[in-house]
């Protein structure tokens, strides 16, 4: 398949969650790309009506590359718990409500699971998705869906980070993504294999 390469320099960074932005900061610093947010540019936030995180992450970019007329990433994440059969899933911004409050969502994660009587520490197997989406001002779009597996853990942990971090516990480590250095986070989630995609497809070697 080919795909359209990304030449510019400069590159609208399609989201108003400045956990997001900052590690899509970090990711793009090698390529000498200036990411400007789309908050800072006062675009509007339009609605995520998709079905999928590929679909909204979509919605995302092509709102912000026709807005402002240049190139536009977005992300479209979330925490998946299997037992929940997904949830929240795409909704993961939503259960935090309307304060945002990321504490309430994780409660929420655990009296689901208690609600059906399978939590048992260890045993509850999660992942974080993330589709990243590059628009193009004419309507093109080049997306990508990159996945870090592990486990849901209770009680939440740790301070860095943001959203449910506190209880995702990756394959094979013994820290939450909130214990872990934003580096190390960065090494191994979701949105930095998104990002490997990305830059294989779409930028020069
Ligand atoms: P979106 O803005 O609709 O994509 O919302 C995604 C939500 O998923 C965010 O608000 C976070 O709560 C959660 N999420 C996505 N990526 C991460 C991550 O790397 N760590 C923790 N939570 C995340």
């Amino acid at each position: 398949m080919t795909h359209r390469l990304f030449e510019g320099k400069k590159l609208i960074v399609a989201s108003h969650n400045q956990g997001k932005v900052r590690e899509i900061r970090d990711l793009l610093e090698a390529y000498g790309v200036e990411p400007i947010s789309a908050g800072d540019l006062g675009l509007p936030e339009p609605v995520e009506d998709g079905e999928t995180f590929i679909a909204n992450a979509e919605i995302k970019s092509l709102a912000a590359a026709t807005a402002s007329g240049e190139i536009a990433l977005s992300d479209d994440s979330g925490f998946a718990v299997d037992a929940l059969d997904g949830d929240p899933g795409i909704y993961s911004a939503r259960w935090a409500g309307p304060e945002k409050d990321f504490s309430v969502a994780m409660q929420a994660v655990k009296d689901k699971l208690d609600e059906k009587g399978v939590y048992e520490e260890g045993k509850i197997k999660a992942s974080f998705i993330c589709a990243l989406s590059l628009a193009w001002p004419d309507g093109h779009t080049e997306t990508f869906e990159g996945r870090v597996d592990g486990n849901f853990t209770w009680p939440p942990r740790g301070e860095n980070g943001f959203g449910y971090d506190p209880v995702f516990l990756p394959g094979g480590k013994d820290k939450t993504f909130a214990q872990m250095q934003p580096e190390d986070k960065l090494a191994i989630n979701h949105r930095a294999d998104a990002f490997r995609q990305l830059i294989n497809a779409c930028f020069k070697k």
